[in-house]
């Protein structure tokens, strides 16, 4: 390693300790050693600490012996006239200074506990989110585990200007990247850089903003600590383990932006110890291949728009580039970016206008491989904030393909059309909900891009089920309502494939964990008497999906003993479920909403809620924008419970859900409804009197109430008791 370098970096190391040694203690004085300290929500204390030296720091006195270890890592200042020194002592010198940050860290948590927001998103008066919690690690880490997110680039500084931090963000985003940020060059930052450049920040699009100083950039190292401790087994002290976990599957590297302090190169030697080199703009010496990596340590002088592709290079990260022939950028990175407000500049769906997706299968020679066509007005016929009525219907044709396969299609629309950047989607079927940006559009992005999207990537991911696909867009809506229709009779076709069987019937559920991109820890189990929540995936799709794609989202689940009959559990559901939940949850219960329901996700077509004063539940479908007799509008439960947790009280279903034989079996089933939304009553209508007549009660539907009744408990009461709801007179719900 050059002497500037490891001169320099020793010279840090030295000064970082030395701070967290004079932070520390006057945090003794001020609280004393039994004082708690560490990052928000986590079980893995400081995490660099803990994965390296297996010290769980929980204590102020516990940083004692880490800041002995960082005085005995810390190599003595390079002297002018000293030979030159190599690698090691400069490396130790970085892990002492990761070591000390982190405890500078810790102990700005206690001093200032409201100084990260603690979440995924910055806030209006506060962009630095500090540590990941244990949340959002379950959630990011995995991406790092299945390649959808093949590593990060910290970060530090600040692009010359807004425009080039703008274009850095977007190339790396492009490259399936994490963007971590921290400290600061002549005042500017990079994230807020990317703020002035109108570029969304946070989490959910890959770019994260740690913290305004270079201590920030252990909340990177610890990131990657814990993704090898939580996924790759990797246990606390295993240091060298750890490292090679990082060097050989964390795709990282440093980005330094701008002058490069003592600090700073302090922290750079010390990634080298987890292999991610360092690619500098500014004129810094460069270290060549050595022991640790067979790539260079550091490369400088990299010009703004070349330093992404370099970095690349540098650390031989193949990314697989998905051509999707769209003007905007495309992937993962950009799902979970969200156009609002003043951005929209047009709105589709959403309970604003209708909005339908239609996988349709048609004769071959009716259909022509990529072909596009809009039919009505195309958004640069609407002046923003615009709306428009949509149907985007997908026909399919190939020799091998067939009817059960539509919905799986289907299903993709939703990530597929998210991943365009400036393209927001929700929902499916005939609640589905686009919203493009004003960005989007001035970049060109135009509603024949929804179509291209589809056609290249359910070639690239299901090519192997179909030959040929064209897509036509329809915005008038005279068409849309009667594809609308046509659609829902199709809908009501596929849910109703499964209506003779009974989940007595078949030892095989099926798993679908395709939500688990939004809501981490959520687990559909699909039975043929529960269809999944979103309403687009019932037993017999999953089947087909299982099909086409063994190792997929879709697994059978063999249900096992049965543990509660009336409950709806079985052992082997929950082991599936302990599983894919990574330990999050060990059971659950298929037909109740009282005792650990299942887990329900933002996508859900309706929640059920208990509303305890009439000893009965509620249901709101989300197309239903009002008020509902448990409080809360369905946007609001959906927030709340839709995490991918279980909520006792709560659940989420699928519409057709409600007419199947075990809904809420374990409460009673429909008996227990005495509120849903006028819309939903109507739409259900004939499958639940079908399912009334059976239990004896014709007339059950007219003795639920609804929003021309009342919006709160205590309004519908009277109207149940004029009815004699048979709720009134059940056993206590939550008994
Ligand atoms: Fe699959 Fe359930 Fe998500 Fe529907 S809600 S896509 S069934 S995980
Ligand atoms: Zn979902």
């Amino acid at each position: 390693m050059s002497k500037i370098i490891c001169s320099a970096a020793i010279r840090g190391a030295h000064k970082v300790v030395e701070k967290a040694e004079k932070e520390w203690k006057e945090a003794m004085d001020k609280w004393g050693a039994t004082e708690p300290v560490g990052f928000p929500n986590t079980a893995y204390y400081l995490p660099i600490v803990y994965a390296i030296l297996g010290i769980p720091v929980e204590k102020l006195g516990d940083m004692e012996p880490v800041l002995d270890r960082c005085r005995i890592l810390l190599p003595p200042l390079v002297k002018e006239n000293s030979p030159l020194p190599y690698l090691a002592p400069a490396l130790d010198a970085g892990m002492a200074t990761f070591f000390a940050e982190e405890i500078i860290e810790a102990i700005r948590y206690l001093k200032e506990p409201n100084f990260y927001t603690k979440q995924e998103d910055p806030t209006d008066d506060n962009l630095w989110l500090g540590a990941a919690d244990d949340v959002i690690l379950r959630k990011r880490g995995i991406e790092f585990v299945d390649g959808t997110a093949p590593g990060f680039a910290a970060i530090a500084g600040a692009a010359p200007d807004p425009e080039t931090a703008k274009n850095i963000a977007i190339e790396l985003q492009e490259k399936n990247l994490y963007v971590f940020m921290c400290a600061e060059n002549e005042g500017k930052r990079f994230s807020e850089q990317l703020i002035e450049a109108g570029v969304q920040i946070g989490w959910p699009t890959r770019l994260v903003s740690f913290g305004p100083d270079i201590s920030a950039a252990v909340f990177a190292m610890g990131f990657a600590c814990r993704v090898a401790m939580s996924f790759g087994g990797v246990k606390p002290g295993q240091f060298r383990r750890n490292l090679i976990y990082n060097k050989d599957r964390t795709f990282a590297f440093v980005m330094p932006l701008g002058f490069v302090s003592d600090e700073w190169y302090a922290n750079a030697a010390g990634a080298i110890n987890w292999g991610f080199p360092t690619i500098a703009d500014t004129p810094i010496p460069e270290v060549l291949p050595t022991g640790i990596c067979t790539y260079e340590h550091v490369v400088s002088n990299v010009p703004h728009d070349q330093i992404v592709r370099r970095s690349v290079e540098v650390r031989g990260l193949k990314v697989a580039v998905s051509e999707v022939p769209v003007p905007v950028s495309y992937g993962p990175a950009f799902e979970g970016e969200r156009v609002r407000g003043d951005d929209i500049h047009l709105e589709m769906g959403g309970g604003k206008t209708h909005a339908v997706e239609w996988i349709t299968t048609q004769e071959m020679d009716q259909v022509e491989d990529g072909k596009i066509e809009v039919i009505g007005p195309n958004i640069t016929d609407v002046q923003a904030p615009g709306q428009l009525p949509i149907a985007i219907v997908g026909e399919v044709a190939g020799r091998n393909f067939e009817e059960d396969f539509e919905p799986i299609l289907e299903r993709q629309i939703h990530h597929l059309i998210n991943y365009a950047q400036g393209v927001m989607h929700i929902g499916q079927r005939d609640i589905a909900w686009i919203r493009i940006s004003k960005q989007a559009v001035e970049k060109g992005f135009k509603l024949e891009h929804l179509g291209k999207i589809l056609h290249a990537k359910l070639h690239q991911d299901f090519g192997v089920t179909f030959d040929k696909i064209q897509v036509k867009i329809y915005t008038e809506e005279e068409r849309v309502n009667k594809i609308l229709e046509e659609a829902r009779a199709v809908y009501a076709k596929r849910d109703a494939r499964i209506e003779g069987m009974t989940d007595e019937t078949t030892d095989i559920f099926y798993s679908c964990t395709l939500c688990q991109s939004f809501a981490p820890n959520h687990v559909c189990i699909i039975s043929p008497e529960r269809t999944g929540l979103c309403g687009a995936y019932n037993w017999m799709d999953c089947k087909a999906s299982y099909e086409i794609n063994p190792t997929g989202p879709n697994q059978p689940v063999e249900k096992g003993e049965v543990i509660d009959e009336n409950l709806g559990q079985w052992k082997g559901c929950n082991e599936f479920l302990h599983k894919a939940s990574r330990g999050t949850f060990d059971h659950y219960n298929f037909y109740s909403i009282v005792n650990d329901p299942m887990t329900t996700c933002g996508c859900c077509e309706c929640i059920a809620a208990v509303l305890p004063m009439c000893n009965g539940i509620m249901t709101v479908n989300r197309d239903y924008l009002g008020m509902t007799p448990c409080g809360m509008k369905f946007t609001t439960l959906a927030g709340s419970v839709g995490g991918g947790v279980i909520t006792p009280g709560f659940v989420g279903h699928g519409k057709y859900n409600i007419t199947q034989r075990k809904f809420l079996r374990a409460e009673g089933g429909i008996q227990r409804i005495v509120w849903m939304p006028k819309m939903l009553k109507e739409e259900i209508k004939e499958r639940f009197d079908n399912r009334a007549e059976e239990m004896g009660i014709p007339d059950l539907m007219e003795r639920i109430a609804d929003e021309t009744i009342g919006e709160t408990e205590e309004d519908i009461l009277p109207f149940l008791e004029e009815k004699q709801h048979p709720a009134l007179t059940m056993d206590p719900i939550l008994g």
